[in-house]
This record gives C-alpha cells, structure tokens and sequence, in this order.
C-alpha cells in the first residue's frame, strides 16, 4: 500500500495517549506523523468551537468580518479562549521539548514541527536555533490566530527560515493576522503551508497561492470533505497535502480520535492514484526533500 504521512498532529497525550496514538497509526496505516505540540488546554468537541455556521460564514470575504468578529469574542484579555463550557488556557510557548522526545523514541515513525510564537518570545530567532538542532525538526509551526498577533512579526523569523529552506506550516488568522499576501511576495522562496486548507481565506487564498510558494493541509474539522475536495480542484493535488490535527475533532466510537475520518476524504476524492499518492505522502517528502 501507498506510503501515507500525517503531515499535522498534535502530541496531546491528555487526549490520546503514546500507545493509544501508536497503536491508531498502525490501525489507520499511517506511516508517519510530523508532530506539533500541544498550544492549548484539552478542548471540548467540535461543533462547541468551530459551529459550521462560522465556517460558511468564512468562505466569503463579505461575511468573513462576521465570522473574525465571532473569533475575537472567544479571547480572552489574557489571550486564553472563552467558549460556553469554560474558559481553556492557550500556551504562548508550546512544549517542543514534548514532541521533540517523542521522535527521540520513535525516530522511524515521527518528525517534529518546532512551534513558535514572536509574540511571547524575546528572541524568536534564538528560539529557532534551539530547535534546528534537534534531531527530526522539520520546519516551523506557526498559529497567529490564537496567539493574537499579524504577520508582519514573522519576517526576521521567514527571512532565515527561507536563508535555511525550512518550511513554515501557519494557522493564518484573520486580516493583518493572515497577510498571506505579503508574506508570499516578500519571501518568495519560502515554502509556506497554511493549515487546514488556508482557513479563515479557502477560496480566496487558493487562487493567489498557485501563483507562489504556497501549499495547504487539508487537516481538522475547520473544514470538511467538500471543502478539501475544493481545495484539491482549485489548486491541483501536487498543492495538497494529508494531514488531520489529532487529536482535535472526528471522535470514533469510544470518544478517542477517529484516524481514518480524513484518510476516507482523500481516498474518495475524484482524482487519480498518482495524486492520491502525493496527496498522502509524496508533496510532502517533497517539501522535505527541498530542505
Ligand atoms: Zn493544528
């Protein structure tokens, strides 16, 4: 069978434990996991934070404003989320050293993204000399949409990212939190993927991102099955790539995560083999490859 690489998931073992997550990889045939650590307080299921009403809302730059103005009313002052069942911490420096350990004890089976927030950081560029070091450190991940700032903070950070041919995975906010635009146009060799399917922007981001270095995920319930299979359509499979934000999202039966919910979306899609190939691994060792 195919090569398959989840190519965004989160070390949460609150939610899914080491051997519980191990033993959903061999299950679901997932060969390898680029991990990110967790950035936040275990979360209450779906529909609680991404209503698919905020998620229609989004697919047009006329009632995206509706959808920001729903998102800010979830932050707190101290930069934590407020949802109805409670308020739930966002961690402005993620534990890398977390899943940096996880790869040290399974080095064939996973690869880290070093999470990082210039934000909270008095020298993000530090931050990522740390990390680099590690062994399995892939690229950056980045989530300016709950760690509240606009991208502009980035660009020292992009500028060696791109000098060092390391990919950046970002969560793009709203607006000036999400200026793909500019970050694309500035650093031109960098290869950018922006998580689960360029949220809050889909549509409008896939049209300029096939002129520029950017790719998607088409990872977590901020999307769903047409809107991935939009994704693939509009920017071609060779622009997609697998991945799926476990533990968030797509509970099974035993309320554990579901591994084969998004694998099932990829594996319908009307498009060939080959690129359910790439989809599933070959964009992304690509991407490594480049590094
Ligand atoms: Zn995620």
């Amino acid at each position: 069978m195919a090569l398959i690489i989840d190519s965004h998931a989160h070390f949460e073992p609150r939610m899914l434990s080491e051997a519980d997550l191990i033993s959903k990889l061999d299950a679901a045939g997932v060969d390898k996991v680029a991990l990110i650590p967790a950035m936040n307080d275990p979360l209450p299921p779906v529909p609680e934070l991404m209503p698919s009403a905020v998620r229609l809302l989004m697919q047009s730059s006329l009632t995206r404003p509706l959808a920001e103005a729903a998102h800010r009313l979830t932050l707190t002052n101290e930069g934590n989320l407020r949802l109805l069942s409670g308020e739930y911490k966002i961690y402005p420096q993620p534990d890398n050293a977390s899943a940096f350990e996880l790869v040290k004890r399974h080095p064939e089976r996973f690869l880290s993204w070093a999470f990082l927030n210039p934000r909270a950081s008095a020298n993000v560029l530090d931050d990522l000399e740390k990390w680099r070091s590690y062994s399995g450190m892939i690229g950056v991940k980045l989530h300016p949409h709950w760690h509240d700032y606009t991208t502009d903070l980035l660009f020292p950070l992009f500028e060696r990212m791109q000098e060092l041919n390391l990919p950046a995975l970002i969560h793009l906010g709203f607006g000036k939190r999400g200026d793909y635009r500019a970050i694309a146009e500035k650093f031109p060799r960098l290869r950018i993927i922006a998580a689960h399917a360029g949220f809050p922007f889909y549509q409008d981001m896939w049209n300029f991102a096939k002129q520029h270095n950017i790719y998607v995920d088409l990872s977590s319930p901020y999307i769903d099955e047409n809107l991935a299979r939009a994704a693939v359509k509009a920017m071609g499979a060779e622009r997609c790539l697998y991945g799926t934000d476990a533990p968030y999202g797509f509970a099974d039966e035993n309320h554990s995560y579901d591994y084969t919910a998004i694998r099932g979306w990829v594996e319908r899609m009307p498009v060939s083999a080959a690129e359910k190939e790439r989809i599933f691994a070959g964009n992304f060792l690509n991407l490594l490859e480049a590094s």
